[in-house]
């Protein structure tokens, strides 16, 4: 798909959002968008799915309409999108009748951009005769795997929303989530009867933030620990019950630390007024059940902490989701325990016998639990697992942000020796039996049920009985992470060998088996890129002003300006408006509400500080890592056709992918190859144009560049000509 035809909402973007370039398959959506073609795009949290409407909403004019679960959710965006000097607007229950009727008038006449409306709300029949009136071509629905009931969190309520194709024939419906696996996805496509959608999935790798499991020893000092290493800074801290919330919570509390509880048991006013304070950072920790969620936009928070482990991988995903948002580092934690999925298995077993849930959903559920449970004991890269579930590929070899790529596990001695025991007694009991079992027979137990089964006259019996349960379980997910054991059966899943487990046996194939070590934990190589050249004090100085902005105005602090956005001042610190337009997230709209208050807190700051300003950044951290990777696939493809001096157009036609993608891969290209001459993509006087506002200001980011380049070069030939220029 050629994106030549978004240049018109690339210059809205950069005016109102102040952002100077496209995140991936944000062209490809917005060019959907903008056809009135339906389409369906999956992408993790803080992607930037909202963009891909809200740029189309404005270049397109009329009334886009957004359906969205939570009022909590629907009114950040609004606050964020006014903040950027775009028309739009929230109808819920919480409005006074003259603002409705203003609002109805607004949008009769053509005057709103954007409406956000609950599906309730929405599938109204008076409302849909209003919506008809206002002429809506284009409804956007945004955490859309609450329409399918095979997904973690659905509602019904979403259900009605499979009504709108039928009532806006003519209208395009674009789908929005962050969590699908297949089954899911194809759930969404049906029930909301997208014709013939654009489908994009996006890669589901969260690489600004880490991953760990640490084993749960003693979780109060564990989430203490935690704390100490996030001073001042925001975390949400999962437990399982509401009772574990309320004891950690007043124990944090006792020991003077500013956090909330939240859960279902505690009134809709102690919930709403903890979210308030911590989407105002007037509270930055809050202690949680599954039920905090959703409606949490707060961009900056830099830890999770799972107390203990969610019950599937879907969930553990959306809720270490929500750090991060802002692309900057945080770190997720999970604090594994065995107890934990026999504590699980017993809620969703009650949950059946008390009608909550129909029977039928239980294997689901089992089968969700023991998917998260092997996640927890894998030994597998935690970033590649997570995008392996997910059903995609992950290409690094070490992604330098996981327990087990940093090293904090160490390697059991005698893997191959210990999987070679393990795999030989499930062969023993001959495939039929399950993990707690085989775990039994090789510890030597002397139950009923082994002198009963005769299992005690194994050859394989007590050959581990010197290695605890714990371990012994590590490992068995630990093989069937490495495909060495597969599990069948959802609910009393029993053990199979695969080809590979033979392989082992036969010495023909090495397996890795770990532990892990209690060591200080490593900071990530995002942790490390994160701060650097970052003055922390005129970070704060920005926080607190953006801080008394968004208390005067009502608003969340990180819908004025995201942490990145402080960041990149505190780093680069302009001290005038033409380098204060070179920090992404600084629009139009910001540099005449704030940008001269801006200007004055950091020359003040440089002057009592004696740091320079105007400094034209270059990051060394976030220079890509030394591991080079084998290429394969269309890149490989791609690579060869830039050998033999392709243009661009046969590159992305040979290929058939989009021009983003190709640029993507030059880009690539460039970096390992080293071509002596690229002006086949950017012609010599351009060229040498970008090397000399390169000179001037750096290219540690392009937006510097293109505004010194009067805003005249396309933001493609730059990013080409910075990596040729990379030393
Ligand atoms: P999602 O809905 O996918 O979780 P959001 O739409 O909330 O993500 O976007 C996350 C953050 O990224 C927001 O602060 C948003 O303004 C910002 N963002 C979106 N697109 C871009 C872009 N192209 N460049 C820079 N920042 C962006």
């Amino acid at each position: 798909m050629a994106h030549d035809n978004l240049a018109p909402v690339l210059a809205l973007i950069q005016k109102h959002w102040g952002y100077s370039a496209l995140r991936p398959l944000q062209a490809e959506a917005m060019t959907a968008v903008l056809q009135g073609r339906d389409s369906f795009l999956v992408v993790p949290t803080g992607a930037g799915k909202s963009l891909c409407f809200q740029a189309p909403a404005m270049e397109r004019g009329g009334t886009t309409v957004v359906v969205s679960p939570l009022i909590a959710l629907m009114k950040d965006q609004v606050d964020g999108l006014r903040a950027c000097g775009i028309p739009a607007v929230q109808l819920d229950s919480s409005l006074l009748p003259e603002e409705k009727r203003s609002y109805a008038q607004d949008l009769l006449q053509g005057a709103i951009r954007l409406l956000y409306v609950s599906p309730e709300r929405l599938v109204s029949e008076e409302f849909c005769q209003f919506l008809k009136r206002v002429g809506v071509h284009t409804f956007a629905i945004d955490e859309a795997h609450c329409i399918s009931h095979w997904g973690h969190d659905f509602r019904p309520e979403y259900r009605q929303l499979g009504k709108l194709k039928d009532i806006f024939p003519q209208a395009a419906i674009h789908a929005y989530t962050a969590t699908a696996t297949e089954r899911v996805r194809e759930d969404i496509v049906k029930q909301l009867g997208l014709r013939n959608p654009v489908i994009l999935v996006g890669s589901f790798d969260r690489p600004n933030l880490s991953y760990r499991v640490v084993p749960r020893v003693d979780k109060e000092a564990q989430v203490l620990e935690m704390l100490e290493r996030h001073k001042n800074e925001a975390g949400i801290i999962y437990c399982l019950r509401r009772k574990d919330v309320d004891e950690v919570s007043a124990d944090l509390q006792a020991k003077g630390v500013n956090c909330k509880p939240y859960h279902a048991g505690l009134s809709q006013e102690d919930r709403k007024s903890a979210q308030d304070a911590f989407s105002q950072e007037q509270c930055n920790i809050i202690v949680a059940t599954i039920a905090f969620g959703m409606g949490i936009d707060r961009s900056n928070i830099r830890f999770i902490l799972h107390a203990n482990m969610p019950k599937s991988v879907e969930h553990y995903q959306q809720e270490t989701g929500r750090a991060g948002r802002d692309g900057l580092e945080a770190e997720c934690v999970l604090l594994h325990s065995g107890e934990d999925i026999q504590m699980w298995k017993w809620i969703c077993q009650k949950s059946v016998e008390e009608n909550k849930v129909p029977p039928d959903f239980l294997a689901n559920m089992m089968r969700h639990l023991n998917d998260m449970d092997a996640y927890a004991r894998g030994s597998v890269c935690r970033h590649r697992a997570l995008v392996n579930y997910f059903g995609q590929k992950y290409e690094a070899d070490n992604c330098a942000a996981c327990d087990l790529c940093l090293g904090d596990t160490e390697p059991v001695p005698d893997a191959v020796v210990i999987a070679q025991k393990i795999l030989s007694c499930v062969a023993r009991v001959q495939e039929r039996f399950g993990i707690n079992h085989v775990i039994s027979v090789l510890r030597g137990e002397n139950s009923e049920r082994i002198q009963t089964l005769n299992h005690d006259k194994l050859t394989t019996y007590g050959l581990l009985k010197e290695h605890d349960k714990k371990d012994l379980r590590d490992w068995i997910y630990q093989l069937i992470g490495q495909d060495a054991l597969r599990k069948e059966g959802d609910e009393y899943p029993i053990l199979k060998l695969t080809e590979v487990a033979w392989e082992v046996m036969r010495k023909l194939r090495a397996v890795r088996l770990v532990r892990p070590l209690r060591a200080a934990l490593r900071q990530s190589r995002a942790d490390l890129a994160a701060w650097e050249g970052v003055d922390r004090g005129l970070f704060e100085e920005l926080r607190q002003f953006r801080k008394k902005l968004a208390d005067a105005r009502g608003f969340p602090p990180y819908v004025i300006m995201s942490d990145a956005t402080l960041r990149e001042l505190a780093q680069q610190r302009p001290s005038n408006v033409a380098r204060l337009k070179f920090i992404r997230g600084i629009g139009e709209a910001k540099l005449r509400e704030m940008g001269e208050a801006i200007l004055k807190i950091i020359v003040l700051y440089c002057k009592e500080n004696q740091i320079p300003m105007d400094v034209a950044w270059t990051s060394k951290a976030a220079r890509p890592a030394k591991v080079k990777q084998h290429v394969t696939g269309a890149k490989a493809r791609a690579f060869d056709l830039f050998r033999e001096k392709a243009d661009l157009e046969d590159v992305q036609h040979q290929l058939n992918r989009s021009h983003g993608t190709i640029i993507q891969y030059l880009c690539d290209y460039i970096r390992r190859e080293r071509p002596d001459d690229i002006s086949l993509y950017v012609p010599k006087d351009i060229y040498d144009k970008i090397a000399a506002a390169i000179r001037e200001v750096g290219s540690g980011q392009l937006k510097p560049i293109f505004v010194t380049l009067e805003e005249k070069v396309p933001y493609d030939q730059i990013r080409l000509v910075v990596e040729h220029l990379r030393v």
